[in-house]
């Protein structure tokens, strides 16, 4: 038995900073790529256990997918945000990082914009009068959360696609009406390759956030995400952790199938381990010169769909639903999401916040279009789905970009997930791939990034 490991089964010792010490010794410097939820859990499990790390991230701040930006006085998702009661894992670290007085938890209203109607979907009443389907339609569709509710053995489910599972389980006509528009909305050519894993853990999830009236209960933190990600990240500091923003990781220093260093356009950084979290491609670029070709084909293989969030700040509101599924084809947004009739506009100065969510392939020319057009563009259909818009109402507009926002989830998926480790022993993968049988969240991200991390501090201890 090894220091280490006599250090860990002593488990009063645990704790003890000549415990840390040992154990710090003996893991070294350990880099982490990224500092969006999953890097940021990673470094704070690490850093709290004594050990040096260091975060490299080339945005130029901290919170990944879940970054911010300014509005008014607070800060705001760049892509509409919000966690579910069932969260747990951020639950936790909230209260770790005692930041509970300032989580709000509310009903949200949900729509759906369906042939030139917006109906209400929020609670079981507003299903019953969703008149765009029969009434047995209506109650097979109302009947399919308890269903998968049901559902402990997502196994069963992976050599099925979502639209074969609803067709089976509902009928043709609410495949139709409801779930085929939002699989090709979200996932445009890929839809009818996307797992019913997939789907059923989305549902799971949004059955499992409700209050005992049926209606859907999300939360939020006052002053945003940000206010989770920039304290998480000042956590990490004070226990002596490192995190460098404006710093993107070029390449890596490898001998012997060992990283030795990772290396960014001025500096190199020594690592004994390294945790890497953005997307498989990237992370498959900087493996390219290290690893076989079949594996890094393997990283290649999970494609990825990106997105365009339009966030508007308004003088008005649009309605009064948080979030509106866009069931008609011909509008070229996916989702209106209406972020102060869920956090109220008082905490953006009177400013009523939508986005507009568009997912895409990333070699759509939408995707790069200038940042005025993509706008005069979406106003002119905001303006059909609510004429008492217009363009008086607008009193700011943002594009913001993801090149690698949504995993496609295909079936057996299992087959296609890299794991954590890779051929090179000391380089480990965290990246929002990996996250299934549930679905991409910041949530499964700090559940990620803190199991890594204990999975580097018993790798040490063995
Ligand atoms: C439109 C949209 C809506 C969403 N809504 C929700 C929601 O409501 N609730 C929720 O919980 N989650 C939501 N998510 C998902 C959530 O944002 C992600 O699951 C989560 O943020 C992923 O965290 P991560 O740390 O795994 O990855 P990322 O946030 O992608 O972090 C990876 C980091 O690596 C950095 N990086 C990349 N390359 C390099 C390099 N070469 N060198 C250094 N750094 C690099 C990136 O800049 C990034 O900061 C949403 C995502 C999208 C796109």
């Amino acid at each position: 038995m090894n220091a280490i490991a006599r250090g860990l089964s002593a488990r009063s010792e645990l704790g003890s900073e000549r415990y840390k010490e040992r154990r710090a010794t003996a893991l070294g410097m350990v880099v982490i790529i990224g500092a969006g939820f999953c890097g940021l859990a990673a470094a704070w499990e690490l850093a709290q256990h004594g050990i040096k790390v260091t975060v490299l991230e080339q945005d130029e701040e901290v919170g990944g997918l879940a970054g911010s930006f300014a509005v008014g006085n607070t800060r705001l998702e760049k892509f509409y945000h919000h966690w579910f009661t069932s969260d747990t894992h951020i639950m936790q670290l909230i209260t770790e990082l005692e930041l509970q007085d300032r989580l709000e938890l509310r009903a949200t209203r949900t729509g759906m914009y369906y042939a030139h109607n917006f109906f209400r979907l929020s609670s079981p009443l507003d299903l019953l009068r969703f008149h765009a389907l029969p009434l047995c339609d209506r109650l097979r569709l109302g009947l399919l959360v308890p269903r998968m509710q049901l559902i402990r053995n997502w196994r069963k489910l992976e050599g099925l696609t979502a639209a074969d599972w609803i067709r089976q389980t509902s009928g043709e006509r609410v495949y139709q009406v409801v779930w085929q528009p939002l699989l090709r909305g979200k996932f445009g050519a890929e839809a009818d390759k996307i797992a019913a894993v997939w789907l059923w853990n989305k549902l799971k999830l949004r059955g499992g956030s409700r209050r005992k009236d049926g209606r859907e209960q999300l939360a939020y933190l006052r002053g945003g995400f940000a206010t989770l990600s920039a304290t998480l990240a000042a956590a990490i500091q004070a226990k002596g952790g490192e995190i460098k923003t404006s710093t993107p990781v070029r390449r890596l220093l490898v001998t012997n199938g060992q990283v030795q260093a990772v290396l960014t356009d001025n500096a190199s950084f020594s690592a004994t381990h390294v945790i890497a979290t953005p997307a498989l491609p990237i992370i498959a670029d900087l493996l390219h010169e290290h690893v076989p070709h079949t594996y890094e084909q393997r990283l290649r293989r999970i494609t990825y769909l990106a997105n365009i969030c339009i966030v508007l700040e308004l003088n008005r509101s649009l309605s009064d639903l948080y979030w509106i599924n866009v069931n008609d084809p011909s509008f070229p947004f996916v989702g209106v999401i209406e972020h102060t009739n869920f956090e109220p506009a008082t905490s953006y100065q009177q400013r009523h916040i939508v986005y507009l969510s568009r997912y895409l392939p990333p070699n759509d020319p939408f995707y790069t279009q200038k940042d005025a057009e993509i706008v005069r563009f979406s106003l002119g259909h905001l303006r059909r789905m609510f004429p008492r818009f217009n363009d008086a109402c607008l009193l700011q507009s943002h594009v913001w970009r993801a090149a690698y926002a949504q995993p496609v989830v295909e079936c057996h998926y299992s087959r296609l997930r890299p794991s954590t480790q890779t051929p090179l022993a000391n380089f480990h993968i965290a990246s929002m791939a990996q996250i299934y049988p549930q679905d991409r969240g910041t949530n499964y991200a700090v559940k990620q990034g803190r199991e890594t991390a204990r999975l580097l501090l018993r790798l040490q201890s063995e």
